[in-house]
C-alpha cells in the first residue's frame, strides 16, 4: 500500500478527525499510486494518521476513510453502511424518504445514498467511491432490498475527480416519479429529473417547524420548488399559500403535490423570478403573515460570499416588507460558505433598512439525517432562521 507522508505542520487537521488531505499538503508519496486505490496517510515523521482513498487528479487528494488501523474491504464498507442505516432508523424519522449517507458526516466520504419509498438513489462523488459503485449498490441491496438503484451522478464537482456525469439506473428499473410519505404529508418526487436527488429532505424538520406558525394565516413560499413548504403550511392550516419559484416543471409538481395533499385549493402558484416577485409585492402588495424564503445556494464558494450576501439581503430585505406585524420570516441558506452569523447579520441590517423589528424565534440546521462531522464544518451547510417581525 502506497504511503502518503504530509508536510511538517500540515497534520493538525487530519489529527483532529477532519477527513480531507489537499494536494498543497503532501510532502511526498512512496509506493505505487493507483488512483482509487487505498493509501496510508503519515506525518512527516512517519507517524501513522490515518488510511483513505487517493485520487491524484483532485486537488482534494485524499479521504480518510478511518483512523484506526482497519482493512478496507467490503466488509469495513457493509460494516459504515449498516451503521449510517441503523442511525436512521433510531432517528424514528416520520418518514419514507431520508438520507442513508451523508457522505462524510457517515464517515463515507464522497458517497451521497437518498431513499425515496422502495427507491434509492446513489451519488458517488469522488474516485474511490465511484470505482466501488458496483459493491455499494450490492451492498445497499442486501441492507435495504430496494426495488430498484438510480445513479444520479450528474453533479459538476464530479469533474474536480475526473468523473463523468451520468445518470441512470445502477440497479432494476422503476418509474421515476416516487410517491413519498414525509410526515403528514405526501409528494412526488421524480428521482431522474428533479433538482439534486428529487427532493430536499434536508429542510423536513424545518418545514414542519414554519408549518407550526401558520394556522389560519396567509403564507407565502418564496423558491417553493415542488412545494414542500407549501403543502405543509397548507396542511398546517393556512388560508392560503402563495408559492413562487421560477421553475416550470417545478411548479407542475408542486401543484400536482398540492393536489395529491387535498389542499390545492389554498395554493396559488406563480412562475416567477423570486427577485422580481418580492420586489413586485413589496411595492404594490398584498401582505403575508409568514414568509418562507429557500433561495439555491447564492455562495457556492468563497469568493462568491460578497455577491451571494447582497443577494441574501436583497429578498429578505423585501420579504421584512412583504410581512405583517407579529408575522414570520423563515429564511433559509444552503449555503455551505454562509456562516450562520454572517445571516443573521444580513437579516438585522436588512430590518434596519426595511425599518423593522425582529427578533429570533430560533435557529435550525439540517434534518437529522444529515448529521455533521464535528471536524468538518463543510458538513454543516444549511442554516434556517426563523424570526418574529414587528
Ligand atoms: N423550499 C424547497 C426547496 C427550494 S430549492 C423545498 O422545501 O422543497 C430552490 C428553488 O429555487 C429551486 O426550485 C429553483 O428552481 C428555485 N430558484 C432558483 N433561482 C430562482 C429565482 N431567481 N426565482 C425563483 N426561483 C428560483
Amino acid at each position: 500500500m502506497a504511503i502518503v507522508f504530509l508536510k511538517p505542520g500540515r497534520e493538525a487537521r487530519v489529527e483532529s478527525g477532519h477527513l480531507w488531505v489537499f494536494a498543497g499538503e503532501i510532502a511526498r508519496i512512496d509506493g505505487k499510486v493507483d488512483d482509487g486505490g487505498i493509501v496510508d496517510v503519515r506525518r512527516y515523521r512517519g507517524r501513522w494518521l490515518g488510511r483513505g482513498f487517493i485520487n491524484r487528479q483532485s486537488s482534494l487528494t485524499v479521504r480518510v476513510l478511518t483512523h484506526r488501523s482497519e482493512e478496507i474491504d467490503e466488509e469495513f464498507f457493509r460494516r459504515r453502511l449498516t451503521d449510517a442505516w441503523s442511525y436512521r432508523r433510531r432517528m424514528l424519522l416520520a418518514t419514507d424518504a431520508c438520507r442513508v449517507v451523508y457522505g462524510e458526516g457517515d464517515l463515507l466520504p464522497g458517497l451521497i445514498v437518498d431513499r425515496y419509498g422502495d427507491a434509492l438513489v446513489l451519488q458517488t462523488l469522488a474516485l474511490g467511491m465511484d470505482t466501488r459503485k458496483e459493491m455499494l449498490a450490492g451492498l445497499l441491496t442486501e441492507l435495504l432490498q430496494p426495488s430498484a438503484i438510480y445513479e444520479r451522478n450528474d453533479p459538476a464537482v464530479r469533474m474536480l475527480e475526473g468523473l463523468p456525469r451520468r445518470s441512470g439506473w445502477l440497479k432494476g428499473e422503476r418509474d421515476p416519479l416516487v410517491e413519498i410519505r414525509d410526515g403528514p404529508a405526501r409528494f412526488f418526487v421524480d428521482i431522474a429529473a428533479g433538482q439534486k436527488t428529487g427532493f430536499f429532505l434536508d429542510q423536513r424538520d424545518n418545514r414542519m417547524a414554519a408549518a407550526a406558525l401558520v394556522k389560519d394565516k396567509d403564507v407565502l413560499d418564496a423558491f417553493c420548488y415542488t412545494g414542500g413548504f407549501t403543502v405543509l403550511a397548507a396542511l398546517g392550516g393556512a388560508k392560503s399559500v402563495t408559492a413562487v419559484d421560477n421553475s416550470q416543471e417545478a411548479l407542475a409538481l408542486a401543484r400536482r403535490n398540492a393536489d395529491l395533499n387535498g389542499v390545492a385549493e389554498r395554493c396559488t402558484f406563480v412562475v416567477a423570478n423570486a427577485f422580481d416577485e418580492l420586489r413586485r409585492l413589496s411595492s404594490s402588495g398584498p401582505r403575508f403573515d409568514t414568509v418562507i424564503l429557500d433561495p439555491p445556494a447564492f455562495a457556492p464558494s468563497k469568493e462568491a460570499l460578497e455577491r451571494a450576501a447582497a443577494g441574501y439581503k436583497e429578498i429578505n430585505l423585501r420579504a421584512l416588507k412583504v410581512l405583517r406585524a407579529g408575522g414570520f420570516l423563515v429564511t433559509c441558506s444552503c449555503s455551505s460558505h454562509m456562516p450562520e452569523n454572517l445571516l443573521m447579520q444580513i437579516v438585522a441590517a436588512a430590518a434596519v433598512d426595511a425599518k423593522r423589528e425582529v427578533r429570533l424565534v430560533e435557529t435550525r440546521g439540517h434534518a437529522r439525517d444529515h448529521p455533521v462531522h464535528p471536524a468538518m464544518p463543510e458538513t454543516r451547510y444549511l442554516t434556517c432562521l426563523i424570526l418574529e417581525v414587528r
